[in-house]
């Protein structure tokens, strides 16, 4: 049997939809917000840890607390009890566990899962994560106030050394799903995905085959997965700022610099991000992620490189953040305000 934290109620947070300024991702701290959607760089930090952990080991027992996340629902996860792991990768922004039988366990994070070991690596992981503030990055994720509770875990995964692997949902709305496959392609959101800026394969020419003469705001490009696999509103708002760009403007009407500038942003910000996030624990990764953006998140603060303010403006259905002297000339983006408080 395995034993997680049971959970009474998803708790709501002022993530999609109902934020506004102050409450969007990595905003105003909190377990909901901090770190928001996990991007390509935490997600390979997870799969390099979980794989270390698991590689080799079999799975001595499922149990899916909320069955909504279990995708398959003719293959559910108790199909592999019995299996070993044989490696862990990442798609994109989603996991994925291959087991020596060929099976593959997917998992989407969606816009508030995460993961954390539970039994007994449950203590060592909050002690050294969060709890004694080992990494000066967890400092960021919100000096007031006590802790949030920590988000119902809606999986876990026993294995036979005793470690247990636990899928966690913080957000409002449950985004974590499961898939078991044979192939990961055949998971929607797998067959999808756009080439990797991470990858070492990745080109100029993939680059613009993404953004083309595209009449679509280039942030909107930068996070969408079938054209460039693993990039969220947080790394999106970093790339823009490290290369000048305005968010909003269309991929068609990029000059030629400008298109320059944000393919070697692209590949700079995502590449360096997985390098320094590499090795972090799973529990400190999205405290280390929002210690590290320069402008996501940071509405109010001087831009690192200009000095002007950084400011919040909306986007899509969630609040993003830019330097308008460093990359929209001075003007000012459209922020929608709070329907509440
Ligand atoms: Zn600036």
């Amino acid at each position: 049997m395995v034993t997680i934290v049971q959970f009474h109620s998803i708790r709501t947070c002022g993530g999609m939809g109902g934020g506004g300024p102050g409450f969007g991702e990595a905003g105003v701290g909190g377990v909901c917000e901090a770190g928001g959607m996990p991007e390509s760089p935490e997600v390979q930090a997870l799969a390099e840890e979980v794989g270390a952990r698991l590689a080799g080991r079999a799975l001595a027992d499922a149990d899916v607390l909320e069955f909504r996340v279990q995708k398959t629902r003719a293959r559910p996860l108790q199909t592999l009890v019995g299996d070993r792991v044989a490696a862990v990768t990442r798609h994109g922004k989603l996991l994925d566990l291959a087991f020596a039988s060929g099976a593959h366990l997917v998992v989407s994070l969606g816009r508030h899962g995460w993961a954390r070991w539970g039994g007994a690596d449950a203590g060592e992981v909050t002690d050294a994560g969060e709890a004694t503030g080992a990494s000066n990055a967890t400092d960021a994720a919100g000096p007031t106030g006590p802790a949030e509770p920590p988000p119902p875990a809606l999986a876990a995964l026993a294995f036979d050394d005793g470690a247990t692997l636990e899928l966690t949902d913080a957000g409002g709305w449950i985004s974590l799903g499961c898939w078991v496959v044979d192939d990961p392609r055949e998971v929607p959101a797998v067959a999808k995905l756009g080439p990797d800026p991470a990858d070492p394969a990745f080109t100029r020419e993939d680059f613009d085959r993404a953004f083309g003469a595209r009449r679509k705001q280039v942030k909107a490009v930068l996070q969408e997965q079938e054209s460039i696999a693993g990039i969220g509103n947080a790394y999106s708002d970093e790339i823009l700022h490290a290369a000048r760009v305005s968010p909003v403007v269309h991929a068609a009407a990029l000059a030629d610099a400008e298109r320059d500038g944000l393919f070697a942003a692209t590949v700079e910000v995502i590449r360096d991000a997985i390098a320094a996030r590499r090795g972090i624990r799973i529990a400190a990764l999205k405290a280390a992620k929002v210690a590290a953006m320069r402008v996501h998140g940071r509405a109010g603060e001087p831009c690192p490189r200009c000095g002007d303010t950084i400011r919040d403006f909306t986007f899509a259905s969630t609040t993003a953040q830019y330097c308008p002297t460093c990359q929209t000339g001075g003007e000012v983006l459209p922020l929608r305000e709070a329907s509440a408080d």
